[in-house]
C-alpha cells in the first residue's frame, strides 16, 4: 500500500477510478529521447548557467566516459529506454568538437541503443564553427537537424555578453548547412540582451526570417535569473528594456513568425507542425528521456535523476564502473501531476483532461480546473472541449497562473 504526501490512499483511489493497480509511472506510447551533454565552450557567455568547461585536453577522456556510461546503461535494458526516436547533442557547444568525434559518438550510440531509422538527430552549433566540411561530416554521421545560436545580429551586443558570431557568420553557417543537405535548421534568438530594444530585436528577427529557417527559438532573458547580468544592470553598466516592451515584442514576434509559416507551438518555440522539435517535445510531454554526460538529467516516466556536475569526478566514476548519478527525485504522483500541467501548458496544444486521466491514472484535479476556468474571462486561458490552453497573453504570465494553480492544492 502506498501513500502520497497528501495522505491519500493512492492504490485504492486508482483502483476505484481505473480498475487497475499499475500506477507507478506516467503512461506513454512515445519512444524515448537520448540526450548527450557535450559541455565544452570557447569561453563563458555572461548570461550562461549551463555546466560548461573550456575544451583543453579534456574532450577525449570525456567522450570515452560518455561511451562507458552509455554501455553501462544499455546493459541494464531498461524497458523505458527500449527505443529512441530522437538524439540530441547539446551543450556546451557540440559543434566545437572535431566532426570525427561526433561521428564516432553517434556510431557508438547506435551500437549500444536501439535508435529508430527515422530518428531526429540534432546537433547544437555556434555559427563560427559551421563550415562546409563540418556540415558534410555531420550529415554523413547521421545528423539531420542543426540548431544555430544567433542570439542577436548586433555584434556590439554579442561582444558585451562575450559571444562570437554575428550576421555574416550566421549567413555563412546556414548556407553551408543547406549546401550539405541539412533539411531542418533551427535558429535561436535571445530577446532582452543589454542595450537592445524593440528595433534591434525586430532587426534580428527579420534577419533570421530572411534565412528561411525551419524552426525559431526565442528566449526572453530574465535578468533576475542571471547574477552577472543583474549586477551589471544594478551598477548602471547595462540598460535593459522595460518588461512591457519585451511583452509587446513577444506578441508582435509571435504574430510575425506565424505569418512567416512558423506558428508558435511552445512558449519560446515556433515551427510548422512537422518541424517541431521531437526531442524537446518529450520534455514538455513527460515522455522518457535518457541523459548521458556530466550534469545530464534523465526521466524514465517514474523517477528523475541527474548526473555528477564535476567533470573529472564524472570521468573517474565511469572509469571505476560506478554510476555517474548524483541525485534523484523519486516517484510522487502529485509532483508528477504538477509537472504534467506545468510543462503541458507551455505548449499551444495545452493540457487535455482526458489525456491527463489516461496518462496519470486519476481525473484532472477539480481545484486546478477551477483556477484555470477563472482565468478564461481575462483572456489568459481557453477551455477548448476539455483541453486547457494558455492564450498568447496567458503565456506571458504563465508563472503567475501556475503559482495560483498549485497554491490551490
Ligand atoms: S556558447 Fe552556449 S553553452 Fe557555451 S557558454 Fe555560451 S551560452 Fe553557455
Amino acid at each position: 500500500m502506498r501513500h502520497n504526501p497528501d495522505g491519500d490512499n493512492v492504490d485504492t483511489d486508482f483502483r476505484a477510478q481505473t480498475g487497475t493497480t499499475d500506477f507507478d509511472r506516467i503512461r506513454t506510447d512515445d519512444a524515448a529521447g537520448l540526450y548527450v551533454h557535450l559541455p565544452f565552450c570557447r569561453n563563458k557567455c555572461l548570461y550562461c548557467d549551463f555546466v560548461t568547461f573550456s575544451l583543453g585536453r579534456q574532450a577525449e577522456p570525456y567522450l570515452a566516459a560518455v561511451e562507458r556510461e552509455a554501455i553501462a546503461i544499455g546493459a541494464q535494458q531498461d524497458p523505458a529506454f527500449a527505443r529512441f526516436d530522437s538524439v540530441y547533442l547539446g551543450g556546451g557547444t557540440p559543434s566545437l568538437l572535431p566532426a570525427a568525434a561526433v561521428a564516432r559518438l553517434l556510431d557508438r550510440l547506435h551500437t549500444v541503443f536501439t535508435i529508430t531509422a527515422d530518428a531526429e538527430i540534432t546537433l547544437e552549433s555556434n555559427p563560427e564553427d559551421v563550415d562546409p566540411q563540418a556540415a558534410a561530416a555531420w550529415i554523413a554521421a547521421g545528423v539531420n537537424r542543426v540548431t544555430v545560436g544567433v542570439q542577436t545580429v548586433h555584434v556590439r551586443t554579442l561582444a558585451a555578453v562575450r559571444r562570437p558570431g554575428g550576421p555574416a557568420a550566421v549567413s555563412a553557417a546556414v548556407a553551408a548547412l543547406r549546401e550539405a543537405g541539412v533539411g531542418n535548421i533551427a535558429l535561436d534568438l535571445i530577446v532582452g540582451l543589454p542595450d537592445e530594444g524593440p528595433t534591434r530585436w525586430a532587426e534580428s528577427l527579420e534577419f533570421c526570417l530572411g534565412l528561411r529557417p525551419d524552426h525559431v527559438s526565442m528566449y526572453l532573458l530574465d535578468a533576475d535569473e542571471h547574477p552577472a547580468v543583474a549586477r551589471r544592470i544594478r551598477d548602471g553598466r547595462w540598460r535593459m528594456p522595460p518588461d512591457e516592451a519585451m511583452a509587446d515584442f513577444y506578441l508582435h514576434a509571435s504574430a510575425r513568425l506565424a505569418a512567416a509559416g512558423l506558428p508558435q507551438y511552445e512558449i519560446s518555440n515556433f515551427a510548422a507542425p512537422a518541424r517541431r522539435s521531437r526531442h524537446n517535445l518529450k520534455y514538455w510531454r513527460l515522455a522518457p528521456y535518457l541523459g548521458l554526460g556530466v550534469a545530464a538529467h534523465s526521466f524514465d516516466g517514474r523517477r528523475r535523476w541527474w548526473n555528477e556536475r564535476r567533470l573529472q569526478v564524472y570521468v573517474d566514476r565511469t572509469a571505476a564502473s560506478r554510476r555517474a548519478e548524483a541525485g534523484e527525485d523519486a516517484w510522487d504522483w502529485t509532483r508528477r501531476a504538477r509537472e504534467f500541467v506545468m510543462l503541458g501548458l507551455r505548449l499551444v496544444d495545452g493540457v487535455s483532461r482526458a489525456e491527463f486521466q489516461r496518462r496519470m491514472g486519476r481525473p484532472f484535479p477539480p481545484e486546478w480546473a477551477a483556477v484555470l476556468k477563472k482565468n478564461i474571462v481575462p483572456s489568459l486561458v481557453l477551455d477548448d472541449n476539455g483541453t486547457f490552453r494558455l492564450t498568447p497573453q496567458g503565456m506571458l504570465v504563465s508563472n503567475e497562473i501556475l503559482q495560483e494553480l498549485f497554491d490551490a492544492n
